[in-house]
């Protein structure tokens, strides 16, 4: 018998839609309206008219011949579309009451065609997920440059689908990175140009986070889109929907049925797709509905075959569920950019056939030099729009890192910190290191920019622009930017102050500014910034300087402006001084902190520099090259006697050692997590009137699907069960019917539209023979569940995008493994969940 695991995903592209789901609640205020539960078929043909009676492609015939004779009538103005509007045609075999008239610009020629006989075959015969060193990709890009040669050259978007299908097909890391590599090598030595788009496209984005460009689709246009094209009404609609939960599956299946349509002959181009998208996204104001409307029309209407349908609208909903996600996007980019160049480009590739005799340490080392360039490019400097063309000018080399690294206004990606059980963990992690310990604010991560026009951007931890919600900080620069100081990047915690007492105030108060147009002069929140870091000064990166330099560059340059501007508290200390730093422990926990931030002062260990004189361990170029250090946390030598650097230099987008959170719950595992809830049961007792215990999910980002880890009843106030139970009230459009993206195999007694992220402490992390989380990753039978689970705070600032993932809470377990096998066995089982009451 298969594994849960194993089901989730198998070589069947067509079987997807039934096993991988995914969150589609665009649909979920329909279906509640459509409470009902009454099956009726889904594109039923009506009795009496004539026309509906006759065969899909009797009536296709006809229709074509009707349209035909009004076409040789030069009077006959059928057409009430303007000319920039799609043509609309209606699919033949629906028979479906809702029909809408057909509309036919003039002089546009159709085909009357099957619509399972539209799709490129050119493109379906490519075999993407072949291995790279196998894949003729030069082979492949001539063939489809002919095919391409009617269109501009322009690639097609049923490459892109193609793989996309295969991506989805197998659960094999290395197959969709292969397929992805083998895609863009096709497309860097066929059509360059489409890069960009089809990297936005794979990557379910349109613009970098900090550009605020959304589609601001509603769920309903895509479900009136589904409707007028494929001829579903809406009981056919929801039926499909809770049949298949996710809208490109429900888009596969309409398009499956519709046996014949009218289509235009132009196939959808890779480019043309993202156009439609940045359209989309650009249309603003009176009549911007209309005009993303009649976009989402076209592009449904002009997808050729079922799988391209189903992409699209995945495209549309924003969740493509092909598991590229950013790391294995880059991964895949400096793999394709080392066997293929475009056309005319001056670097050097590796030629295939070297590529093939090599070793497999020897292909992994070239390979991941090539990785890390590309990913500390993009941690530095995280927009496709910059980094792909500097590819496919220079390839993979150093220069990516000039060309396209640090630049004012452009956030880089934070570096992160690793969590760790308590202090003394702590202090042993960092034996012979001088570290500094810092408060750890309860607020918002920002990043200032100013440049030497005195211009300033803030940024968020997840690199959105909030200039606009903090004026306040904006107008602070001129006065904290001291003498000699012209453009600067540092970064600080955002915390909720009391102007007069400067004393710290809770998270919760800072959720009450709002996120844009804050009016300077109306301002009720009063924020301090509490500066910990600067990344760059007058034109220089400084990420390659140890924590030590750039700090006493921030504190020797900048500004304090009291109850507005200041450092983080600080102690510097080693391991030795333990009492010290417990005082300092229970000094931040005291003044609201969640804890201290550790961190490396210098890259040299006491003990390195005592063994080895003056050779330091610093692999760094002071720079800011990237070091050769990993995403993987650092391993300390227990023997002690040698060990590795902890680099105290500002690495983007890793999360290492050498930043150590520790946090003040110390009762349960010093780490918490941001579960979303997603179900509930009718509560005992007292708690009858509430929903008691609640299930709680992780997030799959490569499924796109919500698995449960535990259920819980401890941690809440009666005032947040009522407001609970207000909120998820039966009867709700929050409430909705069982949603096939959530796993779990119990039966709750409701289940809530998944909309918040929730912090939960937690003893340790168990495996589960009930839950599904993360099954697959640490035992293909078990998934993981969590004991003791303690409900601490709603994560206003997180979106359920946000929420942890599965593969983060496996690394947890991974982590506490270790950690149990050298303090004894870890508890097997989650507890019973009548031991987790209050
Ligand atoms: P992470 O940001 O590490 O992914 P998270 O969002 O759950 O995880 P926490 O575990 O609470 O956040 O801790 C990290 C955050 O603590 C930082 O992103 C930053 O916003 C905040 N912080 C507060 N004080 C400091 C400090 N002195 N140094 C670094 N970060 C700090």
């Amino acid at each position: 018998m298969s594994s849960p695991a194993k089901k989730r995903k198998r070589d069947d592209p067509a079987s997807t839609s039934q096993r991988t789901r995914s969150i589609a609640s665009f649909f979920q205020g329909q279906a509640s309206k459509q409470a009902e539960k009454t099956q009726q078929p889904l594109q039923s043909v009506p009795e009496a008219p004539t026309e509906q009676t006759l065969s899909d492609k009797a009536l296709a015939r006809k229709l074509q011949a009707e349209w035909n004779q009004e076409d040789a009538t030069p009077d006959t103005q059928t057409d009430d579309t303007p000319s920039s509007e799609p043509t609309t045609a209606t699919p033949l075999n629906t028979g479906d009451d809702d029909r809408k008239p057909i509309k036919v610009r003039k002089n546009n020629i159709l085909s009357l065609q099957s619509s399972t006989g539209t799709e490129d075959t050119v493109s379906l015969a490519v075999p993407l997920d072949q291995s790279p060193i196998t894949f003729d990709a030069t082979k492949y890009a001539q063939e489809l440059k002919g095919h391409w040669a009617t269109d501009n050259g322009d690639a097609s978007y049923a490459l892109l689908t193609r793989a996309f299908v295969l991506a989805n097909a197998t659960t094999s890391r290395i197959k969709i990175v292969d397929t992805l590599v083998n895609f863009l090598r096709v497309l860097i030595e066929s059509d360059p140009s489409s890069v960009l788009p089809a990297v936005w496209l794979a990557t379910n984005s349109i613009s970098p986070p900090y550009d605020e460009s959304e589609l601001g689709l509603g769920g309903s246009s895509i479900s009136k889109a589904l409707k007028k094209i494929y001829g579903l009404n809406s009981q056919g609609l929801k039926t499909l929907y809770d049949k298949h939960g996710d809208a490109g599956d429900v888009a596969f299946e309409a398009k499956k049925r519709q046996s014949f349509t009218l289509i235009k002959p132009k196939p959808l181009r890779i480019k043309g797709v993202y156009q439609s998208l940045k359209k989309i996204a650009a249309s603003k104001g009176s009549g911007s509905q209309e005009t993303k409307q009649r976009i989402v029309e076209k592009l449904l209407q002009d997808a050729r075959g079922t799988e391209e349908s189903r992409y699209i609208v995945r495209t549309l909903v924003q969740n493509l569920r092909i598991g590229a996600v950013k790391t294995t996007m880059l991964i895949a980019l400096a793999r394709a950019f080392l066997y293929s160049k475009p056309e005319g480009a001056e670097f050097s590739v590796h030629p295939q056939q070297d590529m093939a005799r090599l070793k497999k340490e020897g292909l992994s080392e070239i390979y991941s030099n090539a990785e890390e360039i590309v990913k500390a490019s993009y941690a530095r400097h995280p927009n496709y729009d910059d980094l792909i063309p500097c590819l496919l000018e220079a390839g993979v080399t150093e220069e990516l890192l000039i060309r396209c690294g640090l630049q004012l206004h452009i956030p880089l990606r934070p570096m992160l910190g690793s969590i760790t059980r308590d202090l003394s963990e702590m202090l042993t992690k960092l034996q012979g290191r001088d570290f500094s310990c810092e408060y750890k604010y309860d607020g918002q991560r920002a990043q200032v920019h100013c440049d030497a026009e005195g211009h300033v951007s803030i940024f968020s931890r997840h690199l959105e622009n909030m200039t606009e919600k903090y004026p306040d900080l904006v107008s602070l620069v001129p006065e904290i930017r001291g003498e000699g100081v012209s453009s600067f990047i540092l970064e600080g915690e955002v915390v909720a102050v009391d102007q007069e007492t400067g004393e710290l105030q809770a998270f919760q108060i800072l959720t009450n500014r709002a996120k844009k147009n804050v009016d300077i002069g109306a301002i009720k929140v009063n924020v301090c910034l509490f500066a910990f870091d600067l990344m760059y000064l007058n034109g220089q990166p400084l990420l390659g300087r140890s924590l030590r330099e750039r700090r006493e560059l921030l504190r020797s340059l900048f500004v304090r402006i009291p109850n507005r501007f200041t450092w983080v508290k600080s102690l510097d200390a080693t391991s030795a001084d333990s009492e010290a730093v417990l005082e300092f422990f229970k000094s931040a926990t005291d003044t609201k902190c969640e804890g201290i931030m550790v961190k490396v002062l210098d890259n040299v260990s006491k003990l390195d520099s005592d063994l080895n004189g003056a050779q330091a361990l610093d692999t760094t170029d002071p720079s800011g090259q990237p070091s050769k250090t990993d995403d993987k946390p650092e391993s300390k030598n227990s023997k002690g006697s040698r060990r590795k650097a902890l680099l105290s230099t500002y690495e983007p987008d890793k999360r290492l050692e050498s930043w150590l959170k520790v946090k003040k719950d110390y009762s349960t595992s010093s780490e918490t997590l941001d579960l979303i809830p997603v179900a509930g049961w009718h509560g005992q007792g007292r708690k009858a009137k509430w929903w008691s215990p609640i299930l709680l999910a992780v997030r799959n980002p490569e499924t796109g699907s919500l698995e449960a880890v535990t259920k819980c009843m401890s941690g809440f106030t009666d005032k947040f069960y009522q407001a609970n139970k207000e909120k998820y009230a039966e009867g709700a459009p929050t409430v909705i019917s069982r949603p096939s993206y959530v796993e779990y195999y119990g039966e709750p007694d409701v289940w809530f539209e998944p909309q918040e992220v929730w912090e939960m402490a937690f003893a340790d992390i168990t495996l589960s023979p009930t839950y599904t989380a993360a099954i697959g990753l640490v035992s293909d039978e078990r998934g993981l569940s969590l004991r003791f689970p303690r409900f601490l705070k709603v994560r206003e600032d997180k979106s359920i995008d946000e929420a942890t993932t599965s593969d983060y809470l496996a690394y947890l377990w991974r982590k506490q493994s270790e950690r149990t096998k050298l303090e004894g066995e870890p508890p097997d089982q989650e507890a019973p969940l009548e031991w987790q009451e209050e």
